[in-house]
């Protein structure tokens, strides 16, 4: 007996939006999340009452017309959200220790270009053969561009170019070189490793247009999934997937924590690839393309500072800051434990109650996992507590006093305003969110081995699909996109993309 058409196990942005997208297509859709709070990237979480954010700092795509706000329109909740735009001639400021400038980028192509121009008056070319680029990798990517009908191959001869050896190759100003990939803790770039479309994708979702949400991020969760109740669906909290269970050659169930099964026709996994294989039990999926998948590596973890503010005490602004060690920005990750932080990144949240004075900031510096595997074996979330120690505790006070001093040095006096402050390390992400090793974003994306790290929706089992961010690409915008290349690999055409288009 099928209980649902589809069960989605994850109730990420992926899972929430292809929820979204097939229930609007008439499909039964079931989502199973293991967490008390749906929206894994997305949940927000109170200290203080302050509102603090997991993983939505700001938004790129939401101008009328541009692809988020497309998507979010045509499933109905983009007149819902409480969002901010941020500051039209500043949505990042990149800093750097020693240099007391502070390069900004500016929302607006020709904005863009010319708040640079301020500070690299000699490279206008540079920054023109930058910019065209950007718009041309983005140009080839038709769901991208909500173009339906994409020719794969349209993508292919961008999908090899290296995102640091492009923008070595524009410019020799090794500040430009370093301004111009200095928000890249947005997609954990490595040097001769990241593709230039991860980094184009992104950076023009922002210069497009940059929005914070009001109150954090949840509100995307929190309307998403009351659309898949309101049209029928479920969603299930506190159930946990074990097993997706195999017969007659395709998934026929999936087996949750407490033993217990449930049937649909269609499963889709939100879940990690490599986890989602894990819980399959199968030779229809050979060893080979496990190993595949299981070789690829993961994007860094982080090390998460969050603040609270004394009341009116620090001023709130609308851009993020990040900042680095002189000539560090592509070797933040490469840290000893005597020189950590490299560099950080720092989001203020944007508040409904306080908009003029910040309540909250996040800090987030790149932290290996293997700092933190020695309390691998403890498990802590909201419904299942358990203590890491007093020495784990004392690892996130050393490093919370180490990065405030480096936070102190751009921002003088900071710790004056702090009522009190709360860490996460990449066990936190791992527990609550549940990315792999605590990875900031899963799968990273490799120039060299475009397609290998280009995961497919489709697996072997003809009706169990992947989605969310480690398909084409991370991030809300990335994540909303792989939802609806999973939408139309299940549904087997890519009608969907001219319904938002047209929406
Ligand atoms: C620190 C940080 C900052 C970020 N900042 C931004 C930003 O500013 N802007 C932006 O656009 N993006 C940002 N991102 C990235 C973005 O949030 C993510 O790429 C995106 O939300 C991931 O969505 P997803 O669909 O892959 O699902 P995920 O968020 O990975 O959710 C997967 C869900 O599956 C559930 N699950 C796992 N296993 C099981 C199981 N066995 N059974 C049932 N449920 C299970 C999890 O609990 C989780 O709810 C950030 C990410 C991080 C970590």
């Amino acid at each position: 007996m099928q209980d649902y058409d589809v069960i989605i196990i994850g109730s990420g942005m992926g899972g929430l939006v292809c929820g979204n997208l097939l229930m609007k297509e008439g499909f039964k859709v079931c989502i199973l999340e293991k967490n008390r709070q749906i929206g894994g990237c997305l949940q927000t979480y109170v200290r203080d009452r302050v509102i603090f954010d997991s993983g939505v700092h700001y938004l790129g795509g939401l101008e009328k017309g541009q692809n988020l706000y497309q998507i979010f329109k045509y499933v109905d909740i983009l007149d819902k959200l409480r969002l901010q735009k941020m500051e039209e001639d500043v949505f990042d400021k990149i800093l750097f220790e020693g240099d007391d400038k502070e390069y900004v980028y500016a929302q607006g192509y020709d904005n863009f270009i010319n708040k640079l121009l301020i500070d690299f008056p000699e490279e206008e070319e540079a920054l023109h053969v930058y910019c065209d680029k950007i718009k041309e990798v983005c140009s080839k990517f038709p769901l991208y561009n909500l173009r339906s009908g994409g020719d794969e191959h349209e993508k292919a001869d961008v999908l090899t170019i290296d995102t640091k050896g492009f923008i070595d190759s524009i410019t020799a100003n090794p500040v430009l070189r370093e301004v111009l990939a200095g928000n890249n803790p947005l997609y954990a770039g490595m040097p001769d490793k990241t593709p230039l479309y991860v980094h184009a994708l992104i950076i023009n979702s922002y210069i497009e247009s940059s929005y914070k949400c009001i109150d954090g991020g949840s509100q995307i969760a929190k309307y998403l999934s009351r659309n898949i109740l309101n049209m029928g669906g479920a969603i299930i909290r506190n159930c946990e997937v074990k097993k997706i269970i195999v017969e007659g050659g395709k998934a026929s169930a999936v087996e949750l924590a407490d033993g217990s099964r449930m049937f649909a026709s269609h499963f889709i996994s939100n879940v990690h690839p490599v986890r989602t294989l894990e819980m399959t039990d199968t030779d229809l999926i050979k060893k080979v393309y496990r190993n595949r998948l299981k070789g690829l590596e993961n994007t860094i973890g982080c090390f998460t500072l969050n603040i609270v503010f004394k009341k009116d005490s620090f001023k709130y602004c609308k851009h993020n800051y990040y900042v680095y060690n002189e000539g560090c920005v592509w070797k933040t990750d490469v840290y000893t434990e005597e020189d950590w932080p490299l560099g950080y990144a720092a989001f203020f949240g944007a508040s409904s109650k306080s908009p003029d004075y910040a309540e909250g900031m996040t800090i987030l510096a790149y932290m290996k996992y293997e700092e933190v595997r020695q309390w691998e074996h403890i498990h802590n979330t909201v419904s299942h507590v358990e203590d890491r120690g007093e020495e784990y505790e004392a690892f996130k006070k050393q490093k919370a006093e180490i990065l405030l001093d480096y936070i102190e040095r751009k921002f003088p006096g900071i710790r004056e305003h702090i009522k009190a402050y709360y860490t996460a390390t990449p066990l936190s992400y791992r527990d609550y969110i549940g990315t792999e090793d605590g990875s900031l974003y899963g799968i990273a994306k490799d120039y060299k081995d475009s397609l290998k790290t280009f995961i497919s929706p489709r697996t072997k089992l003809p009706n169990l699909f992947f989605t969310g961010q480690n398909l084409n690409l991370h991030g809300v915008l990335g994540a909303a996109m792989s939802a609806i290349v999973t939408a139309n690999a299940l549904m087997g055409n890519d009608d969907i993309i001219n319904k938002i288009r047209n929406a």
